[in-house]
């Protein structure tokens, strides 16, 4: 069907208040960014945005509303003026075009503006007559087998038979910063989806260590972040890159098997808590699950918090994998990280790592070597690369040997 517009409908911003402009504008300056490139047209209340599609193809506009946190819903349709008249014509073109003759179709009217002078149920019934001579339709149906809107406003009315739902949450930028610990799994890219969603900037942290994490391992993190920057507002992420094999390697020579794990991580951590704090950047995030794998039961997550203060958002704390992976495959990321390469918390996994690790033990283990330095300089040797949207970035051989030189 060719429709003439779509009409967006903002989420969780209408318990905003008094800062309700704030948000919605953020909501609009995004989508006229995204669609900057569009032959389109728009107008915005505090509660949607009116686009005019100016024969622009609505999949194309679609793609960019489903990105764009803040807006819960939106309607394809045909806009008309608000008079009864013009409502009935337009929803027959509506049914002729969207519903076959045998289905059972439901009209709702929501009669935004309370001057017009038919009721909301009134208005149903009337449209539901009028259709009616040709269609099964009705307006007080249980089970229809499709669904009518008409939305009354002041100036014009739009008539639709195909609702989308977008992404929701809140507009970003407008929440503050949080640092993503992005392995290239399937969980991380999704935990940074999810603090997205709530309105979050995020800036990334990867820990490599080359040779023994290849390139591919690398690639998958530039791909997954291109993924995610389309998220963004302004369509670029920034990664942090940790050199993070000096330290690994002497961590496995000087702790215990089974706690190598868990000083790992609080090594990964400290590093973390540096480079947020570095950067401004009041969170911590990762992509942990609880009881998923050895490092993510509650006294292991404990023993590692231990070594910052930082708030450590989880946002897939409370979910199953398979969720996850739903969330995953939505938002694009899931084939990309189930390519086969290495990350660093994969290699010198040790056969049983401690589930129930304490903090003392932890303590002590560290206590027996020098790491400190070796921290700072994971710290000082970080390599930030920005991801930009739509200019995705292909490592090659050569480059990865340069890289590999680097840290023999
Ligand atoms: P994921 O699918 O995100 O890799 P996972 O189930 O494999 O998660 P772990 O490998 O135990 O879980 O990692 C737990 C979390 O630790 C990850 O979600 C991520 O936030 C962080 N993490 C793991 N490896 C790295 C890495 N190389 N760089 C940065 N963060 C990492
Ligand atoms: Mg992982």
């Amino acid at each position: 069907m060719k429709y003439d517009i779509i009409y967006a409908s903002f989420g969780e911003v209408f318990l905003k208040g008094k800062n309700k402009m704030a948000f919605v504008k953020r909501i609009v300056k995004t989508f006229a960014k995204k669609t900057a490139d569009l032959q389109i047209s728009y107008s915005y209340t505090d509660d949607n945005i009116l686009i005019e599609l100016n024969d622009c193809d609505w999949q194309k506009v679609a793609e960019k509303l489903d990105k764009i946190f803040g807006i819960y819903s939106y309607s394809l349709g045909k806009i008309c003026k608000s008079e009864i008249d013009e409502i009935c014509k337009t929803a027959l073109e509506i049914v002729r075009e969207e519903a076959s003759e045998n289905e059972k179709i439901k009209f709702e009217t929501k009669r935004g503006w309370k001057q017009f002078p038919i009721k909301s149920p009134d208005v149903s019934r009337l449209v539901a007559e009028f259709v009616s001579e040709k269609f099964n339709a009705n307006y007080g149906i249980s089970n229809p087998d499709k669904i009518v809107t008409i939305t009354i406003k002041p100036h014009f009315t739009v008539v639709s038979a195909k609702k989308i739902i977008a992404s929701g949450g809140l507009p970003i930028g407008v929440g503050g910063r949080a640092l993503l610990m992005l392995s290239g799994g399937i969980d991380s890219p999704v935990a940074g989806y999810l603090l997205m969603k709530r309105g979050l900037l995020i800036d990334c942290v990867h820990f490599e260590s080359p040779p023994h994490t290849s390139i591919k391992a690398k690639q998958k993190v530039f791909d997954i972040a291109q993924n995610l920057s389309l998220f963004l507002p302004e369509g670029r992420i920034n990664i942090y890159f940790v050199p993070f094999t000096k330290l690994q390697k002497e961590i496995f020579a000087n702790v215990p098997q089974n706690y190598a794990m868990t000083v790992m991580r609080r090594m990964m951590l400290r590093i973390c808590d540096k480079i947020a704090r570095k950067h401004e950047i009041s969170l911590i995030a990762t992509g942990e699950s609880i009881g998923q794998v050895a490092s993510q039961t509650p006294k292991s997550i404990n023993t590692i918090n231990a070594v910052s203060n930082m708030p450590i958002i989880r946002p897939l704390a409370c979910m199953d994998k398979n969720e996850i992976i739903n969330i995953a495959k939505k938002i694009g990321t899931f084939d990309i990280s189930i390519r086969p390469f290495e990350d660093c918390c994969t290699l010198f996994v040790p056969p049983n790592p401690a589930t129930m690790p304490n903090i003392e033990k932890a303590e002590k283990f560290e206590n027996s070597w020098n790491w400190q330095n070796l921290v700072d300089e994971c710290v000082e040797n970080t390599q930030k690369i920005i991801v930009f949207e739509g200019k995705p970035i292909i490592l090659d051989d050569e480059t990865t040997k340069e890289i590999c030189k680097l840290f023999e």
